[in-house]
């Protein structure tokens, strides 16, 4: 009788161990997909550059040879060719393909804003400035008093993650593309923490051109300056920006800057004449 008492007790914490077991392989299984699940997304925008690159790089190559051979020679030396911005912390700074960030960058006063995010808690794609972070409130309020419902989907970068990003795209896909087609660390806007990529709460995380189809994009093209941002990288200004249409992206200049965008209707570039 003892002996089977003691035989159904060792069963039972056998099978006590075996159930503890597969709970940790469960989570930790979910956690690795949880992994796996946040590189496509990052992916889904570089690939968006990608798709916008090939369609530039036709178009240069459609421009004759002489002024192709002429920008062969700048990709070539594009690492020396970068000019490194020495104010970081402005929020009139200007990061494109052609100025980066001094290396080893991170702004000192990230914070979390008080608006419906698509990430996680935590995740740093939920980081902004300060300053960027009340005016990007003021713009959801703005948008909810309008029945609008706005989703912050990606701000911060790190440096680190930039790399990232990069360094993968070289090993999957070679130096050469890597190189062409992503945003090599320190020329990411996403890095100074004054952009936010924003997107419409029904169609959350769709960051495409259409996305100025919707009430929200449109609402957000004619607002967002009341607000202290502009819409960064707008339409037919890609040879300008080195970016194609992202009616999504937002970048926090403050409502003097934004508004006289706004009406002359120019890019950063132009408007700090950075463009010739
Ligand atoms: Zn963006």
């Amino acid at each position: 009788m003892k002996k089977t008492a003691i035989f159904i007790l060792l069963i039972t914490f056998l099978i006590g161990c075996q159930q503890e077991n597969f709970l940790a392989q469960q989570i930790e299984k979910r956690d690795t997909q949880q992994d796996y699940k946040e590189e496509p997304e990052s992916f889904v925008q570089v690939e968006e550059e990608d798709k916008e690159q090939a369609e530039q790089g036709k178009e240069e190559e459609d421009k004759g040879n002489g002024e192709k051979q002429e920008n062969e020679q700048i990709d070539e030396n594009k690492d020396d060719s970068l000019t490194v911005i020495d104010n970081p912390d402005s929020v009139s700074l200007v990061v494109n393909k052609q100025r980066k960030l001094p290396d080893g960058f991170e702004p000192d006063d990230l914070v979390e804003a008080n608006v419906p995010y698509h990430a996680a808690e935590g995740d740093p794609k939920r980081l902004i400035r300060k300053v960027a972070a009340d005016a990007l409130e003021d713009l959801f309020a703005a948008a909810k008093e309008d029945d609008l419902d706005l989703v912050a989907v990606s701000g911060y970068r790190s440096y680190d993650r930039q790399k990232q990003i990069y360094e993968n795209n070289v090993a999957t896909k070679g130096q050469d593309h890597a190189d062409k087609f992503s945003a090599k660390p320190g020329t990411s806007e996403h890095q100074t923490g004054l952009a936010m990529d924003v997107a419409s709460a029904a169609l959350v995380a769709v960051l495409e051109q259409s996305f100025i189809e919707t009430e929200e994009g449109q609402w957000l093209e004619d607002h967002a300056h009341e607000h202290g941002f502009i819409i960064r990288y707008p339409e037919g200004k890609e040879d300008i920006t080195g970016y194609s249409y992202e009616p999504w992206h937002l970048r926090y200049v403050g409502k003097e800057t934004a508004t006289e965008i706004y009406q002359a209707q120019v890019t950063l570039e132009e408007f700090f004449g950075l463009y010739p």
